[in-house]
């Protein structure tokens, strides 16, 4: 079975309010290991979570040894305030204040250092992505702080300016990467950074209460697209990564699923696809820990 290479082990699946009350206090380490079981009953033993802000991936890590998962984890997450990326981590005003959060994670045990430098996707309005981009020059910074440090650099970006902006600043995973094209793909062919689509996301709340079913489907037929193209030219780094935690996604249930949608994207089963997964999980695996 393939690792999940993108979870938030603090969320539930299904309400964020619900799961941040849980671990507001301290990090519950029931719910903590009942989502860890959710994995390593299928058999998935490996995971990279995308970070909290209330320490609960860290306490994770100390725990997944219990069912022979290797976690990796930022610990938390960092954007800049005003811009999105609250659910996931903490924020940053300005690079002396960025610097020191990264050494703060570093002190934490963080295995790799996990930006945000745009919005999410609006489920309501077509190719609209929330809130502001980050500037090139900031992220090119951010990136080179983390690498100064050891540490690979996992990266939420979408739209096609901003992910040619984080892979031209060396950002070693980009995730979501929504609303890309060839031009993308070659700058992820030339960097040999991983592509983690989190395709499922979108998928998995078409006919629910969340988003317009149109906006979703368009979202996920993009993905699809963008994944087909990246697993039909060959040179395109690519992994399984659900974003388990968020809403409509469960853990394990949604390892399972993004592969589905790699499976759908790409003509259906093949040791071709499961190879090039396979390869992707192996970078992944090597690089997002400190070195
Ligand atoms: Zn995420």
């Amino acid at each position: 079975m393939f690792g999940e290479c993108h979870a938030h082990i603090m969320m539930d699946g299904v309400d964020y309010a619900r799961a941040k009350a849980l671990h507001a206090e301290m990090p519950n380490d029931n719910a903590i290991r009942d989502h860890l079981f959710a994995y390593a009953s299928r058999g998935i033993l490996f995971i990279r979570d995308g970070g909290d802000p209330f320490g609960v991936t860290g306490r994770a890590k100390e725990l997944a040894h219990e069912v022979g998962i290797d976690y990796r984890t930022p610990i938390f997450g960092l954007h800049k305030c005003g811009h999105y990326g609250k659910i996931a981590g903490i924020a940053f005003d300005n690079l002396r204040e960025y610097a020191k959060l990264v050494e703060e994670a570093a002190r934490e045990g963080a295995d790799f250092v996990k930006i945000m430098t745009t919005g999410i996707m609006d489920f309501e309005r077509y190719g609209r992505i929330t809130g502001e981009d980050l500037s090139f020059s900031e992220v090119k910074e951010m990136v080179h702080i983390a690498h100064e440090m050891g540490f690979a650099v996992m990266s939420h970006t979408n739209g096609k300016r901003a992910v040619l902006d984080v892979l031209e600043a060396g950002a070693d995973s980009v995730e979501h990467a929504n609303f890309i094209d060839a031009e993308v793909l070659d700058a992820f062919a030339e960097t040999g950074a991983v592509y983690v689509p989190t395709a499922t996301v979108a998928r998995n709340l078409i006919g629910k209460v969340h988003g317009s079913d149109d906006v979703l489907r368009r979202i996920w037929e993009q993905s699809a697209a963008t994944m087909r193209a990246a697993f039909g030219r060959g040179d395109v780094v690519m992994a399984i990564g659900s974003d388990g935690g968020a809403v409509g996604v469960l853990h394990g249930a949604g390892t399972e699923s993004e592969y589905a949608c790699f499976l759908d994207a790409c003509g259906g089963p093949s040791p071709k696809l499961d190879a090039r997964l396979e390869a992707g999980e192996a970078q992944i695996r090597a690089r997002f820990r400190r070195h």
